[in-house]
């Protein structure tokens, strides 16, 4: 029996029947993994914390034929505020979910990882959404969608008068450029400076940025928009955050 190590945090898992669960992990060492993890629903299963949803763990693999599996698992953490606060929870979903739709199967990328574990841990105390954010910015910079935030991405001139962002520009556009592209949104130079901040800061600074509802909800608009651009899809998750209330301290993504 051929045997591996990972560090992973738990992004999917299914019950699929005689207390087995199917994982979708992400791992520091080998990027996205797919695993059974035999017996881990029984209520003695030494493995059952460790594969918790969200849960950041250990494991010692065995290579299988179709399907690699778990042999033993042990938490680092396991991020048990979350399962207590359904906007958390909600979070961290979508957290998962991004991890998921942007990364290929056993491509590991150990910043990105970094990434993933900083924000699960700021979620206990941080602004959720900002979080939220800064992470879809950050992980379409590592994953070569960066967006062009200095220049016009079309004619690459100054950024002069009334702005905007197009998801199929990849970036901010002057007026001229505008009537180029169908997707354009307004983007106010506040709004353009916060994205710029989102990009480049740690996220354990942005607790200093103070956003007011209308910019929070068109930087949302304007970075969800480019994430489902070039994902070239919707995310669950996304749909049900947007059930939220939106008043200052609640959040919708
Ligand atoms: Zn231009």
């Amino acid at each position: 029996m051929r045997l591996y190590k990972i560090e992973a945090v738990v992004l999917r898992a299914r019950d699929c029947g005689n207390a087995n669960k199917l994982l979708i992990l992400y791992s520091r060492e080998r990027g996205k993994l797919k695993v059974m993890a035999h017996g881990a629903s029984k209520p003695a299963s030494r493995k059952r914390g460790s594969v918790q949803l969200f849960s950041h763990s250990r494991f010692l693999i065995s290579r299988g034929r179709e399907l690699d599996s778990i042999s033993q698992g042990e938490i680092i953490e396991m991020f048990s505020f979350l399962r207590n606060d359904l906007e958390k929870i909600s979070f961290a979903s979508y957290l998962a979910e991004l991890v998921d739709a942007f990364t290929p199967e056993r491509e590991p990328n150990a910043a990105f990882f970094e990434l993933l574990i900083t924000t699960l841990h700021l979620l206990v105390s941080e602004d959720a959404e900002l979080l939220a954010r800064a992470f879809e910015i950050k992980a379409s910079t590592m994953f070569g969608y960066r967006p062009l935030l200095e220049q016009c991405t079309h004619c690459q001139g100054p950024l002069a008068g009334q702005l905007y962002f197009s998801p199929a520009a990849g970036g901010v556009l002057c007026a001229d450029c505008r009537p180029a592209y169908t997707d354009a949104q307004p983007c106010s130079r506040g709004v353009l400076e916060l994205l710029k901040l989102l990009l480049r800061w740690h996220p354990a600074r942005l607790r200093q940025l103070r956003i007011d509802r209308p910019d929070r909800n068109r930087i949302k608009l304007l970075l969800y928009g480019f994430i489902r651009y070039h994902l070239e899809r919707d995310l669950k998750s996304a749909a049900f955050l947007n059930y939220f209330p939106t008043e200052a301290g609640r959040t919708g993504v």
